[in-house]
C-alpha cells in the first residue's frame, strides 16, 4: 500500500547534522556477558553496551538547536514561569484545548485524569490497552476494555486504519454495563501496542458523536497524534492538500481532553501535560497535581524542560519533518519486507514489529519467543529492541492469569533525528542474518517477575 505520495522527490531529513555523540561496538562475547547480566531484559542492559538503541522512541529523540536555545531561556520560577505560558499557548493554539496542566511525562497526565474521572467499579473503554494507561486506569478501580477492530490484532491485516475503534463493541460495553458506569473513552492515536497504526478521522468524528450521545467522554492519547494526523493526510480522502497542523487541531476537537506524553511526538528529553477544555476537570487537575508533581505552572518538569517542550509542538506538525519521520520508519520496513521478514503490516508510524510467533514458531508463547527475540538481536549485533507480548501485557490483577495477547512481537522502534540510513541498513541485515539461523534458538523462563508493569524489570534465562 502507499502510504506517502511518490510521484516527487524522495524524503530526506530536512536538518543537518551539528553534534555526535559516539557509539561503541562490542564484542559477541561482551554481549553475552552483558546480556546474561540483564537477565535476557534489553531494558536492564547498561546503555554504553548498546551500538543501535532502538529500545524506544521516548525521550530519546534528537533536539534542535532552537529547543536547545530555548533550554537556556528557562525561567526557573517557583510559580508563573513564563515558559508555562508559551507551552499553554501553544497547546492552544496547536491542539485546541484550552486548559493545560504541565506533567512530568505522559503517565503523570494519565494519573491525574484517571483518578479524576474513575469511581471504583467503573469500565473504560479503549481502543487497545496501553500498559501505563491501562494500569492508572486499573490502580483507579476502574476494568479496561479493548474496542479496537479485530483486524488490529492480526499482524496480516492490511487495513489502513487499524487503530479505528469498532462502533459495535463500544455499543454492546454501554448496553451491558451503562453508560453511568462509563466515565471516559481512551482513544489512541496512533496505537502504539497494535504497531503504531493510526485511527481515520472518520472514525474519531463518529466514536464522538457516539460518547457524547450517551454523555460519555472522550480521552484523547495524543503522545502520538502528529504521527497519526501523516497517516490521515496520505490514506484518508479528502486531507492530501491540508496540512498536519490542522488535521491535528480536527482530530483533537473531537475529544474532550487530552494526555500527552512529550517525549514522543514532541521532540524531548521529558515532559507531559494534561489538556481539557472542562473547567471542572482542569480546577481538579490543577489541585491534584500540585500533590503529585509540583506547582500547576510547571507540573514536574523544569521551565527549561516546559520550554523545550513548547517549543517541539511548533516543530512536530512541520509537514516535511513527519514525512521524514515516517519515511525513515517505513525505509526499514521495507527492507525487511524485501527479504520476507515476518513484520506488522501496515507499517506503521514509530517502529517496525517483528512477529515473534511466525519468526520463532518453534517457541510456545508461555516461553517468550519475542523476549528471546530481542535478546538474540542484542547477542547478534548490539541492536536494543522491546519485547511487546506475554510480557508487556502482564496479568489480569483479579484472577492472577497471564493475559495471553494474540500479537507477540518485538519493537524496533526509531528516535526521531538520531540515526543514519546506514545505520537503519546496518539493522535489517542483522535482522536478516539471525532469521537466518533461527531454528537452533531455545525458549525463556522466567525466574523473576516484578509486581507492575514487569516487562521493565523482569529477569529470564533460556531453556537448554
Ligand atoms: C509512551 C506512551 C505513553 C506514556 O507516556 P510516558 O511519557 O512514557 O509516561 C502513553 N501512551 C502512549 C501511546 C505512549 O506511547
Amino acid at each position: 500500500m502507499e502510504t506517502t505520495p511518490r510521484k516527487h522527490r524522495s524524503w530526506a531529513e530536512p536538518y543537518k547534522i551539528k553534534m555526535v555523540e559516539p557509539i561503541r561496538t562490542t564484542t559477541k562475547a561482551e554481549r553475552l556477558a552483558a546480556i546474561e547480566e540483564a537477565g535476557y531484559n534489553t531494558f536492564l542492559l547498561r546503555s554504553k553496551d548498546v551500538y543501535i538503541d532502538l529500545l524506544t522512541d521516548s525521550g530519546t529523540s534528537a533536539m534542535s538547536d532552537h529547543q536547545w536555545a530555548g533550554m537556556m531561556m528557562g525561567d526557573e520560577a517557583y510559580s508563573g514561569s513564563e515558559n508555562y505560558f508559551n507551552l499553554e499557548r501553544n497547546v492552544q493554539k496547536y491542539y485546541g484545548y484550552p486548559f493545560v496542566v504541565p506533567t512530568h511525562q505522559g503517565r503523570g497526565a494519565e494519573h491525574l485524569i484517571s483518578r479524576i474521572l474513575i469511581r471504583p467499579g467503573d469500565v473504560v473503554p479503549g481502543n487497545m490497552y496501553f500498559t501505563t494507561t491501562r494500569l492508572h486506569q486499573e490502580l483507579s478501580g476502574g476494568t479496561f476494555v479493548d474496542v479496537i477492530i479485530d483486524e488490529a490484532h492480526d499482524p496480516t491485516s492490511l487495513h489502513p486504519f487499524k487503530g479505528n475503534v469498532d462502533l459495535a463493541k463500544f455499543q454492546r460495553v454501554i448496553d451491558e454495563h451503562g453508560a453511568k458506569k462509563i466515565p471516559y473513552i481512551t482513544v489512541g492515536a496512533t496505537v502504539n501496542m497494535a504497531g503504531g497504526q493510526p485511527i481515520s478521522m472518520a472514525n474519531m468524528r463518529d466514536v464522538y458523536e457516539m460518547a457524547h450521545k450517551h454523555g460519555i467522554r472522550v480521552i484523547l492519547d495524543a503522545t502520538r497524534a502528529v504521527e497519526n494526523a501523516w497517516f490521515i493526510k496520505v490514506r484518508e480522502g479528502g486531507y492530501r492538500d491540508a496540512s498536519v497542523a490542522s488535521i491535528l487541531h480536527e482530530m483533537c476537537s473531537y475529544s474532550d481532553g487530552a494526555t500527552m506524553s512529550g517525549k514522543k511526538d514532541l521532540l524531548v528529553n521529558i515532559g507531559g501535560f494534561l489538556a481539557i477544555r472542562d473547567q471542572d476537570v482542569f480546577d481538579e487537575a490543577r489541585s491534584m497535581v500540585v500533590v503529585y508533581e509540583g506547582m500547576h505552572t510547571y507540573g514536574g518538569l523544569a521551565g527549561r524542560d516546559m520550554e523545550a517542550m513548547a517549543r517541539g509542538i511548533v516543530e512536530a506538525v512541520q509537514d516535511e519533518h513527519i514525512h521524514a519521520r515516517i519515511g525513515q520508519v517505513e525505509y526499514l520496513g521495507e527492507l525487511l519486507r524485501q527479504e520476507n521478514i515476518p513484520i506488522v503490516e501496515p507499517i506503521g508510524g514509530h517502529a517496525i514489529y517483528l512477529d515473534a510467533k511466525r519468526f520463532f514458531p518453534h517457541i510456545p508463547q508461555d516461553q517468550f519467543p519475542a523476549q528471546m527475540l530481542a535478546a538474540q538481536l542484542y547477542i547478534e549485533n548490539g541492536i536494543r529492541s522491546m519485547e511487546r507480548g506475554i510480557v508487556s501485557a502482564g496479568r489480569n490483577a483479579e484472577t492472577g492469569e497471564n493475559y495471553y495477547p494474540k500479537l507477540e512481537l518485538v519493537r524496533l522502534t526509531i528516535p526521531r533525528r538520531v540515526y543514519t540510513q546506514a545505520h537503519l541498513d546496518v539493522v535489517a541485515e542483522t535482522v536478516v542474518d539471525l532469521y537466518e539461523h533461527r531454528e537452533n534458538i531455545p525458549g525463556l523462563q522466567m525466574v523473576y517477575e516484578p509486581k507492575y508493569l514487569r516487562f521493565f524489570q523482569a529477569r529470564f534465562a533460556p531453556l537448554s
